[in-house]
């Protein structure tokens, strides 16, 4: 990494340095408490949060540290929900050995509630099912009663 992106990190975001997890970056401001609570705290490592901080890309962003855990699929699903421009660093050793930045999945299931009251999924023990239309913005569409959500109005179950 070279020198001048470590001092900015250093004068942006210093907390603590990882020895191993994965650090949640460029998420948009205002949504690191909620992908926190997506992710849930009931687990072992330190989990250091920045929010509202300085980005050149971004404006502002926010930044999780997540000690000793890698996500899941359905997890790094729901942060694109939440701030598709989100991107994952995972560390192992002080050391990023792999950044990426995660593109949603085709088909969301059982992450989105559709706001469509009369929807079956709504009613009954049905999986949500989802299909992404766009990405940017983002607009999904229920697969059950074919309601297309905006990304200003998605809601996460
Ligand atoms: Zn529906």
């Amino acid at each position: 990494m070279p020198t001048d992106r470590v001092l900015h990190e250093e004068k942006t975001f210093k907390v603590t340095a990882l020895r191993q997890g994965t650090v949640i970056d460029h998420l948009r401001s205002g949504t690191g408490l909620r992908v926190l609570q997506v992710l849930g705290l009931s687990q072992e490592g330190t989990v250091a949060i920045g929010l509202n901080l300085e980005s050149s890309k971004l404006g502002h962003k926010d930044l999780i540290k997540i000690e000793n855990r890698e996500l899941t699929k359905e997890e790094v699903n729901k942060i694109s929900l939440l701030s598709p421009e989100a991107t994952l660093s995972i560390i192992r050793d002080f050391k990023v050995v792999s950044k990426l930045r995660p593109q949603l999945a085709g088909m969301i299931e059982g992450v989105l509630r559709c706001l469509n009251p009369a929807c079956i999924t709504n009613h009954e023990q049905v999986k949500t099912r989802f299909k992404t239309l766009e990405r940017s913005p983002l607009r999904m569409r229920c697969v059950y009663c074919e309601l297309a959500i905006p990304e200003q109005e998605i809601e996460l179950l």
